[in-house]
Formats: structure tokens, C-alpha cells, sequence
């Protein structure tokens, strides 16, 4: 029998961690299948999929920069993970032949922060920087994890309106200027959910935005972390993480869709963590 195939869509995707982490975890459970890096510049980005699930034994693909609101368009389904965020980084072959949209990004990183980093979000004071897909996505986990208040602060002030008024909390969701980051006060959790750091962009950010006790996060793993996670521990952050353990747990979310079965996260994580430093 051939094995499942299985892909990750994106521009670049050269240096995707995703084949590597699927193959780690399909090990755990000695199942054999193909996970492909598949790089499609955005004009080629709806046929490419079609191509990749009208072959045979096609069951699933990750889908990353910049492709996550086209393939959250062009599914047939969608979760409502996914409807949250308008943006899908998985796409799953179901078996009446649709394409399901769905989103793993939030749920990991409350899972990173609350399982891995033992965090209890509970009564936290978390600023949200960024309202693009990834923002979105985490923005409804946060709030469900039970943070006590969330703002959300975004370059572009209209993104993060629509964000606050979808989740429709004013007491406990709402948004600030970017401009005004030096007078709104300190945090518990701030969370960096820009792609600046993955432009080779540096953000600008006043100290004062951290409490006695912050966590900071970055979406960004590997170098573009690196500047945020500076800035944070400069601070005086308590924690300060980058997205690694992010990228493993929505990788292991995906994966439990697919195959039914939980992979170990951890071992994973760590050897990736071993390989980047
Ligand atoms: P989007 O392109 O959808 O959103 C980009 C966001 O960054 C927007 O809010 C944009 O603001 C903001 N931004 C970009 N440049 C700057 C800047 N110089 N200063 C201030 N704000 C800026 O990207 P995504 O939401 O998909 O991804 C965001 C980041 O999260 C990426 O770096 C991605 O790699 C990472 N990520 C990591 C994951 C993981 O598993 N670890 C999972 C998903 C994402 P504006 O609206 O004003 O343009």
C-alpha cells in the first residue's frame, strides 16, 4: 500500500520545520507517509492544491506564509477556528472529497504557554500586538483561556477594531494606538503577533509596557525572534519565549486531525530547540 501524502504550501517554504516534526511524530506510532515542502508563489497557490489533492492518497497540508487566507477562501468547510481567524493552516481532505479550513494556531500557543511554560492565564493583563491572521487566531484563545483583559494594538488601528468588535467583549477585549503604547500602562503577557520580525523589521517599544512579573511571547521563531525576545529580557521580563513550542503544538494539534492519534510533543520540541541554538 502507498503511503498517506501529506504537504505544507508556502512562499518561501524552503526552510520549513513542518516535514521534519510530521515524519517525528508519525514515527511515534511507526506510520510511514510522505510530508512534502511545497513552494507556490501566491498566483500558483489554488491550482497547486488542487494538483496536490486530486493525487491519489492525498489526506491533508499545512498552509503558512502567505497563503493562509487564500486557502481559508478556497475550502468548501470551515471550522470554527478557522471562521474566527479567516485564515485556515490546515486544509484536510475529507472523505465525501471536500476541502475542510481549519486552525490550529491559537489553541497552540495557549497550549504552549499554559502546558509547556506552566503559565495560568487566568486574571492576566495580556496586550496583543498585531491583528494579522495569527493575531486573530490567538486573540479568541487568549480570551477563552480566561485572560482578565486583552488589548490589542495594531499598526493599522482599523484591524484591531474589527478583532475586538468580533469578539464582542468591551469590558474585557479592546484596543489601543500604536502611537500611545507609552502611556497605556504595564502588562502581565504581551504577545508579539507581528510579522516584523520575519520582515527584518525592528519594533519599537517602550519598557514601560512591561509588570513586575511579564511574560513576553513571540509568534517568530528563530531569528525573527530575536529582537522582541531581546527587548523583552532588556525589560526585564520574567519569561521571555519565542513561537518554537507554537509551531510543535499546532503541528500536533494537525496531526491528532489527521491520524486520530496524539503525538508526544515534547521530545520533538526539544530536539528542535537543541538544533536552533
Ligand atoms: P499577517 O501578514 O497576517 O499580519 C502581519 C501583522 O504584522 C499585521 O498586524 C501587521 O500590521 C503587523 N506588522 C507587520 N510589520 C509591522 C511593523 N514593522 N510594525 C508593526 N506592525 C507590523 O501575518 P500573520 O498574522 O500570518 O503572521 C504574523 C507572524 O506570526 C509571522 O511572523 C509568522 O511567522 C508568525 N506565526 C508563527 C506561528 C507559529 O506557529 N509559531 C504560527 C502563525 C504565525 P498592519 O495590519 O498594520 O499591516
Amino acid at each position: 500500500s502507498h503511503p498517506l501524502n501529506f504537504a505544507v504550501f508556502g512562499h518561501p517554504i524552503a526552510h520549513s520545520l513542518s516535514p521534519q516534526i510530521h515524519q517525528a511524530f508519525a514515527r511515534q506510532f511507526g506510520i510511514a507517509l510522505e510530508y512534502r515542502a511545497i513552494d507556490a508563489a501566491p498566483e500558483e497557490f489554488a491550482d497547486a492544491v488542487k494538483r496536490f489533492f486530486d493525487g491519489e492518497d492525498s489526506r491533508g497540508a499545512n498552509v503558512t506564509l502567505p497563503h493562509k487566507s487564500a486557502a481559508f477562501a478556497l475550502a468548501d468547510e470551515r471550522t470554527q477556528a478557522a471562521t474566527r481567524a479567516g485564515t485556515a493552516n490546515v486544509l484536510t481532505h475529507l472523505a465525501n472529497g471536500r476541502l475542510s479550513a481549519h486552525n490550529t494556531d491559537g489553541a497552540a500557543l495557549v497550549r504552549d504557554l499554559t502546558d509547556r511554560h506552566d503559565l495560568d492565564l487566568r486574571g492576566h493583563d495580556a496586550l496583543l500586538l498585531g491583528a494579522g491572521g495569527a493575531a486573530r487566531a490567538v486573540a479568541w484563545s487568549l480570551f477563552e483561556a480566561g485572560v482578565q483583559t486583552l488589548t490589542i494594538v495594531n499598526r493599522s488601528p482599523e484591524a484591531a477594531d474589527s478583532l475586538a468588535d468580533a469578539i464582542g467583549e468591551p469590558a474585557r477585549v479592546h484596543t489601543r494606538y500604536w502611537e500611545d503604547l507609552a502611556n497605556i500602562g504595564s502588562f502581565d503577557l504581551i504577545v508579539n503577533a507581528t510579522s516584523a520580525g520575519t520582515l527584518g523589521q525592528s519594533l519599537s517599544l517602550p519598557f514601560t509596557l512591561l509588570g513586575s512579573r511579564a511574560t513576553c511571547y513571540d509568534l517568530g521563531y528563530g531569528k525573527s525572534a530575536f529582537g522582541f525576545v531581546a527587548w523583552a529580557r532588556a525589560a526585564g521580563a520574567r519569561y521571555a519565549y519565542d513561537g518554537l513550542g507554537m509551531l510543535v503544538e499546532q503541528a500536533a494539534d494537525t496531526f491528532e486531525l489527521w491520524h486520530g492519534k496524539r503525538p508526544d510533543s515534547e521530545p520533538v520540541y526539544q530536539a528542535l530547540r537543541a538544533q536552533s541554538s
